[in-house]
Protein backbone atom coordinates (compact mmCIF):
# COMPACT_ATOMS: atom_id res chain seq x y z
CA UNK A 1 0.00 0.00 0.00
CA UNK A 2 1.24 3.43 -1.01
CA UNK A 3 1.61 6.33 1.31
CA UNK A 4 -1.12 7.98 -0.24
CA UNK A 5 -3.59 4.82 -0.21
CA UNK A 6 -3.05 5.13 3.57
CA UNK A 7 -3.60 8.90 3.42
CA UNK A 8 -6.95 8.03 1.57
CA UNK A 9 -7.40 4.98 3.97
CA UNK A 10 -7.21 7.20 7.16
CA UNK A 11 -9.65 9.51 5.60
CA UNK A 12 -12.06 6.61 4.56
CA UNK A 13 -11.74 5.58 8.40
CA UNK A 14 -11.80 8.98 9.93
CA UNK A 15 -11.85 8.89 13.18
CA UNK A 16 -9.75 5.86 13.07
CA UNK A 17 -6.36 6.78 13.62
CA UNK A 18 -4.78 8.84 16.54
CA UNK A 19 -2.45 11.48 16.25
CA UNK A 20 -0.17 8.91 18.40
CA UNK A 21 -0.11 6.16 15.54
CA UNK A 22 -0.23 8.72 13.11
CA UNK A 23 2.96 9.99 14.49
CA UNK A 24 4.29 6.68 14.62
CA UNK A 25 2.93 6.25 10.72
CA UNK A 26 4.55 9.37 9.24
CA UNK A 27 5.65 12.58 11.65
CA UNK A 28 8.85 10.72 12.78
CA UNK A 29 10.28 9.67 9.04
CA UNK A 30 12.50 11.68 7.41
CA UNK A 31 12.00 13.07 3.98
CA UNK A 32 13.81 11.14 2.22
CA UNK A 33 12.26 7.72 3.46
CA UNK A 34 10.17 6.00 1.01
CA UNK A 35 6.62 5.42 1.16
CA UNK A 36 7.30 1.76 1.72
CA UNK A 37 8.62 2.51 5.20
CA UNK A 38 5.26 3.98 6.06
CA UNK A 39 3.72 1.07 4.43
CA UNK A 40 5.32 -1.03 7.18
CA UNK A 41 4.31 0.57 9.79
CA UNK A 42 0.54 0.93 9.25
CA UNK A 43 -1.80 -0.96 6.76
CA UNK A 44 -4.93 -0.57 7.89
CA UNK A 45 -6.65 1.86 9.58
CA UNK A 46 -7.51 2.04 13.51
CA UNK A 47 -9.38 1.38 15.97
CA UNK A 48 -10.19 -2.26 14.53
CA UNK A 49 -11.92 -5.33 15.72
CA UNK A 50 -11.44 -8.95 14.70
CA UNK A 51 -13.48 -12.35 16.18
CA UNK A 52 -14.13 -15.85 15.33
CA UNK A 53 -17.44 -16.17 14.05
CA UNK A 54 -20.53 -13.79 12.90
CA UNK A 55 -20.89 -11.78 16.27
CA UNK A 56 -21.17 -8.52 14.51
CA UNK A 57 -23.22 -7.24 17.93
CA UNK A 58 -20.37 -8.55 20.19
CA UNK A 59 -17.78 -6.36 17.54
CA UNK A 60 -19.86 -3.25 17.51
CA UNK A 61 -19.89 -3.19 21.31
CA UNK A 62 -16.04 -2.94 21.46
CA UNK A 63 -15.61 -0.66 18.77
CA UNK A 64 -17.94 1.65 20.51
CA UNK A 65 -16.01 1.13 23.45
CA UNK A 66 -12.95 2.37 21.65
CA UNK A 67 -15.09 5.28 19.88
CA UNK A 68 -15.42 6.50 23.53
CA UNK A 69 -11.68 6.63 24.11
CA UNK A 70 -11.76 3.18 25.52
CA UNK A 71 -8.62 1.06 25.51
CA UNK A 72 -8.84 -2.32 23.21
CA UNK A 73 -8.30 -4.31 26.89
CA UNK A 74 -11.82 -2.69 27.75
CA UNK A 75 -13.38 -3.01 24.28
CA UNK A 76 -12.33 -6.87 24.41
CA UNK A 77 -14.16 -7.54 27.80
CA UNK A 78 -17.15 -5.71 26.96
CA UNK A 79 -17.28 -7.03 23.43
CA UNK A 80 -17.06 -10.52 24.87
CA UNK A 81 -19.54 -10.18 27.46
CA UNK A 82 -22.00 -9.96 24.30
CA UNK A 83 -21.74 -12.91 23.78
CA UNK A 84 -21.53 -14.39 27.29
CA UNK A 85 -24.74 -12.77 27.39
CA UNK A 86 -26.43 -14.41 24.51
CA UNK A 87 -28.10 -17.47 25.77
CA UNK A 88 -29.47 -18.25 22.10
CA UNK A 89 -25.45 -19.24 21.73
CA UNK A 90 -25.05 -22.56 22.92
CA UNK A 91 -21.12 -22.73 23.10
CA UNK A 92 -20.42 -19.74 25.36
CA UNK A 93 -21.93 -18.30 28.71
CA UNK A 94 -25.15 -18.75 29.82
CA UNK A 95 -27.26 -21.39 27.48
CA UNK A 96 -23.75 -23.22 26.96
CA UNK A 97 -24.23 -26.70 26.03
CA UNK A 98 -23.48 -28.50 29.19
CA UNK A 99 -20.50 -31.49 30.02
CA UNK A 100 -21.84 -35.25 29.83
CA UNK A 101 -22.73 -34.77 33.81
CA UNK A 102 -24.97 -31.41 32.34
CA UNK A 103 -22.84 -28.67 33.90
CA UNK A 104 -22.19 -25.76 31.96
CA UNK A 105 -18.58 -25.07 32.50
CA UNK A 106 -16.95 -22.34 30.98
CA UNK A 107 -13.14 -21.09 29.93
CA UNK A 108 -11.94 -18.33 29.44
CA UNK A 109 -8.88 -15.53 29.36
CA UNK A 110 -7.77 -12.15 28.68
CA UNK A 111 -4.68 -10.57 27.73
CA UNK A 112 -3.26 -6.84 27.22
CA UNK A 113 -0.93 -5.03 25.48
CA UNK A 114 1.69 -5.08 28.37
CA UNK A 115 1.39 -8.83 28.33
CA UNK A 116 -0.39 -9.50 31.23
CA UNK A 117 -2.92 -12.40 31.36
CA UNK A 118 -5.80 -13.84 33.82
CA UNK A 119 -7.63 -17.01 32.84
CA UNK A 120 -10.43 -19.08 34.55
CA UNK A 121 -10.96 -22.50 33.82
CA UNK A 122 -13.73 -24.94 34.38
CA UNK A 123 -15.61 -21.68 35.73
CA UNK A 124 -19.42 -22.52 36.44
CA UNK A 125 -22.44 -20.45 37.72
CA UNK A 126 -20.77 -16.95 36.59
CA UNK A 127 -22.12 -15.26 33.37
CA UNK A 128 -19.17 -13.40 32.87
CA UNK A 129 -15.76 -15.37 32.79
CA UNK A 130 -14.04 -13.16 30.41
CA UNK A 131 -14.69 -10.38 33.40
CA UNK A 132 -13.37 -12.97 36.41
CA UNK A 133 -10.35 -13.89 33.51
CA UNK A 134 -9.51 -9.44 33.91
CA UNK A 135 -10.11 -9.64 37.56
CA UNK A 136 -7.63 -12.71 37.93
CA UNK A 137 -5.43 -10.16 35.68
CA UNK A 138 -5.51 -7.67 37.31
CA UNK A 139 -6.86 -8.14 40.90
CA UNK A 140 -4.45 -11.48 42.04
CA UNK A 141 -0.96 -12.24 42.02
CA UNK A 142 -1.74 -15.14 39.45
CA UNK A 143 -2.65 -15.86 36.09
CA UNK A 144 -5.39 -18.50 35.90
CA UNK A 145 -7.91 -19.84 38.34
CA UNK A 146 -9.92 -23.21 38.28
CA UNK A 147 -13.40 -24.67 39.31
CA UNK A 148 -14.29 -23.63 42.97
CA UNK A 149 -11.21 -21.54 43.73
CA UNK A 150 -12.12 -19.54 40.72
CA UNK A 151 -15.88 -19.32 41.51
CA UNK A 152 -14.89 -18.57 45.09
CA UNK A 153 -12.70 -15.70 43.49
CA UNK A 154 -15.58 -14.43 41.49
CA UNK A 155 -18.54 -14.07 44.40
CA UNK A 156 -15.91 -12.21 46.22
CA UNK A 157 -15.57 -9.83 43.61
CA UNK A 158 -19.31 -9.47 43.49
CA UNK A 159 -20.32 -11.54 40.85
CA UNK A 160 -23.88 -12.95 41.20
CA UNK A 161 -24.48 -16.61 41.29
CA UNK A 162 -26.20 -17.21 37.81
CA UNK A 163 -27.88 -20.47 36.80
CA UNK A 164 -26.63 -21.21 32.98
CA UNK A 165 -28.35 -24.39 31.82
CA UNK A 166 -31.30 -22.94 29.74
CA UNK A 167 -34.33 -24.97 29.37
CA UNK A 168 -33.15 -25.71 25.52
CA UNK A 169 -29.47 -26.79 26.74
CA UNK A 170 -31.07 -29.19 29.04
CA UNK A 171 -33.32 -30.36 26.44
CA UNK A 172 -30.36 -30.84 23.86
CA UNK A 173 -28.40 -32.70 27.06
CA UNK A 174 -31.59 -35.04 27.93
CA UNK A 175 -31.39 -35.95 23.84
CA UNK A 176 -27.88 -36.27 23.90
CA UNK A 177 -27.99 -39.27 26.39
CA UNK A 178 -30.10 -41.03 24.67
CA UNK A 179 -27.80 -42.42 23.20
CA UNK A 180 -24.49 -40.80 24.75
CA UNK A 181 -21.90 -40.86 21.12
CA UNK A 182 -19.56 -37.93 21.42
CA UNK A 183 -19.09 -36.78 17.85
CA UNK A 184 -18.27 -33.12 17.92
CA UNK A 185 -20.29 -31.71 14.94
CA UNK A 186 -18.36 -29.47 13.05
CA UNK A 187 -19.24 -25.69 12.35
CA UNK A 188 -22.37 -26.33 14.62
CA UNK A 189 -21.25 -27.06 18.10
CA UNK A 190 -18.78 -24.49 17.97
CA UNK A 191 -20.58 -21.47 16.38
CA UNK A 192 -20.15 -18.72 18.86
CA UNK A 193 -17.72 -19.71 21.09
CA UNK A 194 -15.63 -16.36 20.74
CA UNK A 195 -11.84 -15.15 20.48
CA UNK A 196 -11.85 -11.16 19.64
CA UNK A 197 -8.69 -9.42 19.44
CA UNK A 198 -8.59 -5.40 19.21
CA UNK A 199 -6.11 -2.65 18.16
CA UNK A 200 -7.07 0.77 19.84
CA UNK A 201 -6.33 4.50 18.25
CA UNK A 202 -2.87 4.36 20.68
CA UNK A 203 -2.11 0.81 18.34
CA UNK A 204 -2.47 -0.77 21.41
CA UNK A 205 -3.72 -4.43 21.25
CA UNK A 206 -5.64 -6.98 23.75
CA UNK A 207 -7.25 -10.22 22.83
CA UNK A 208 -9.75 -12.28 24.96
CA UNK A 209 -11.28 -15.42 24.47
CA UNK A 210 -14.38 -16.98 26.56
CA UNK A 211 -16.24 -20.50 25.84
CA UNK A 212 -18.25 -23.28 27.41
CA UNK A 213 -16.16 -25.68 25.59
CA UNK A 214 -17.19 -28.90 23.21
CA UNK A 215 -20.96 -29.77 24.23
CA UNK A 216 -20.84 -32.85 26.34
CA UNK A 217 -17.17 -33.21 26.76
CA UNK A 218 -15.92 -35.24 30.28
CA UNK A 219 -16.72 -33.43 33.43
CA UNK A 220 -13.21 -31.71 33.83
CA UNK A 221 -12.07 -31.02 30.69
CA UNK A 222 -10.19 -27.86 29.71
CA UNK A 223 -9.72 -26.78 26.09
CA UNK A 224 -7.63 -24.49 24.13
CA UNK A 225 -9.25 -20.70 25.07
CA UNK A 226 -7.82 -20.44 28.38
CA UNK A 227 -4.50 -21.20 28.18
CA UNK A 228 -1.96 -18.99 26.94
CA UNK A 229 -0.41 -19.90 23.70
CA UNK A 230 -3.37 -22.18 22.85
CA UNK A 231 -6.56 -19.91 22.42
CA UNK A 232 -5.01 -16.56 22.65
CA UNK A 233 -1.98 -14.85 22.13
CA UNK A 234 -1.27 -10.95 22.32
CA UNK A 235 2.64 -9.58 21.42
CA UNK A 236 1.78 -5.99 21.32
CA UNK A 237 5.05 -5.20 19.23
CA UNK A 238 3.92 -7.94 16.80
CA UNK A 239 0.35 -9.02 16.60
CA UNK A 240 -1.81 -11.48 18.39
CA UNK A 241 -4.01 -14.50 17.10
CA UNK A 242 -6.94 -16.61 18.62
CA UNK A 243 -8.14 -19.89 17.95
CA UNK A 244 -11.89 -21.90 17.42
CA UNK A 245 -12.48 -25.04 17.13
CA UNK A 246 -11.16 -28.39 18.23
CA UNK A 247 -9.38 -27.17 20.82
CA UNK A 248 -7.49 -30.15 21.94
CA UNK A 249 -5.41 -29.59 18.51
CA UNK A 250 -5.25 -26.31 19.06
CA UNK A 251 -3.25 -27.24 22.24
CA UNK A 252 -1.01 -29.75 20.60
CA UNK A 253 0.12 -26.99 18.67
CA UNK A 254 0.33 -24.27 20.18
CA UNK A 255 -1.06 -22.10 18.07
CA UNK A 256 -1.80 -19.00 18.74
CA UNK A 257 1.74 -18.26 20.17
CA UNK A 258 3.26 -20.17 16.73
CA UNK A 259 0.91 -17.62 14.78
CA UNK A 260 2.68 -14.51 16.70
CA UNK A 261 5.71 -16.18 16.42
CA UNK A 262 5.36 -16.60 12.60
CA UNK A 263 4.62 -13.06 11.95
CA UNK A 264 7.54 -11.89 14.12
CA UNK A 265 10.03 -13.96 11.75
CA UNK A 266 8.42 -11.66 8.99
CA UNK A 267 5.29 -13.56 7.78
CA UNK A 268 1.62 -11.79 7.02
CA UNK A 269 -1.46 -12.75 9.61
CA UNK A 270 -3.18 -14.79 6.69
CA UNK A 271 0.22 -17.00 5.99
CA UNK A 272 0.64 -17.54 9.81
CA UNK A 273 -2.56 -18.37 10.20
CA UNK A 274 -2.32 -21.51 7.06
CA UNK A 275 1.24 -22.72 8.33
CA UNK A 276 -0.64 -23.03 12.10
CA UNK A 277 -3.49 -24.78 10.29
CA UNK A 278 -0.97 -27.09 8.44
CA UNK A 279 1.01 -27.77 11.38
CA UNK A 280 -2.32 -29.33 12.64
CA UNK A 281 -3.01 -31.12 9.00
CA UNK A 282 0.09 -32.32 8.63
CA UNK A 283 -0.42 -34.35 12.12
CA UNK A 284 -4.22 -35.57 11.31
CA UNK A 285 -4.22 -36.19 7.33
CA UNK A 286 -6.91 -39.00 8.28
CA UNK A 287 -8.85 -37.20 11.09
CA UNK A 288 -8.92 -34.03 9.79
CA UNK A 289 -12.74 -34.39 7.84
CA UNK A 290 -13.54 -34.39 11.50
CA UNK A 291 -12.97 -31.55 13.02
CA UNK A 292 -13.11 -27.55 12.55
CA UNK A 293 -9.85 -25.72 13.62
CA UNK A 294 -10.12 -21.79 12.49
CA UNK A 295 -7.72 -18.70 13.33
CA UNK A 296 -7.55 -15.37 13.16
CA UNK A 297 -5.01 -13.00 13.68
CA UNK A 298 -3.85 -8.76 13.42
CA UNK A 299 -0.56 -7.59 12.96
CA UNK A 300 0.74 -4.58 14.61
CA UNK A 301 0.30 -2.67 10.81
CA UNK A 302 -3.43 -3.94 11.04
CA UNK A 303 -3.56 -6.06 8.25
CA UNK A 304 -5.41 -9.55 9.43
CA UNK A 305 -5.47 -12.44 8.41
CA UNK A 306 -8.03 -15.76 8.86
CA UNK A 307 -7.95 -19.36 7.83
CA UNK A 308 -9.41 -23.09 8.93
CA UNK A 309 -9.44 -26.24 8.35
CA UNK A 310 -13.19 -26.80 6.87
CA UNK A 311 -15.75 -24.39 5.12
CA UNK A 312 -18.17 -23.16 7.17
CA UNK A 313 -15.94 -20.97 9.36
CA UNK A 314 -16.41 -17.05 9.75
CA UNK A 315 -15.09 -14.08 11.20
CA UNK A 316 -16.25 -10.65 11.83
CA UNK A 317 -14.28 -7.57 11.12
CA UNK A 318 -15.20 -3.76 12.74
CA UNK A 319 -12.78 -1.28 10.34
CA UNK A 320 -12.94 1.67 8.50
CA UNK A 321 -16.68 2.32 10.08
CA UNK A 322 -17.36 -1.53 8.59
CA UNK A 323 -18.91 -3.99 10.60
CA UNK A 324 -18.34 -7.52 8.46
CA UNK A 325 -18.61 -11.11 8.40
CA UNK A 326 -15.92 -12.45 6.25
CA UNK A 327 -15.41 -16.02 5.18
CA UNK A 328 -11.79 -17.16 5.21
CA UNK A 329 -9.67 -19.18 3.14
CA UNK A 330 -9.71 -23.30 3.99
CA UNK A 331 -7.35 -26.10 3.48
CA UNK A 332 -10.03 -28.35 2.57
CA UNK A 333 -12.89 -26.77 0.24
CA UNK A 334 -16.73 -28.47 -0.67
CA UNK A 335 -15.99 -30.62 2.78
N1 LIG B 1 -11.87 -24.16 21.19
C1 LIG B 1 -12.97 -24.43 22.08
C2 LIG B 1 -12.62 -25.61 22.95
O1 LIG B 1 -12.03 -26.55 22.46
C3 LIG B 1 -14.23 -24.73 21.40
C4 LIG B 1 -14.65 -23.77 20.35
O2 LIG B 1 -13.87 -23.01 19.82
O3 LIG B 1 -15.81 -23.79 20.03
O4 LIG B 1 -13.01 -25.61 24.09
Amino acid sequence: MKRRTFIQNTAIGGLGISTGLAALACGNTSENESASKDEKMLVGSLPLVIATWDVKEATAKAWEVMQNGGSSLDAIEQGCKVEEANAEGQSVGIGGLPDREGNVTLDACIMNAAGDYGAVVYLQNILHPISVARKVMEETPHVLLAGKGAEQFAFEQGFEKTNLLTEASKKAWEEWKITSQYKPIINIENHDTIGMLAIDENGDISGGCTTSGLAYKMAGRVGDSPIIGSGLFVDNEVGAATATGLGEEVLKTVGSFLIVELMRQGKSPQEACEEAVNRIVKKNSERIKDFQVGYIAVNKQGETGAYGIHEGFVYTVYQNENNEKHIPDFYLKNS
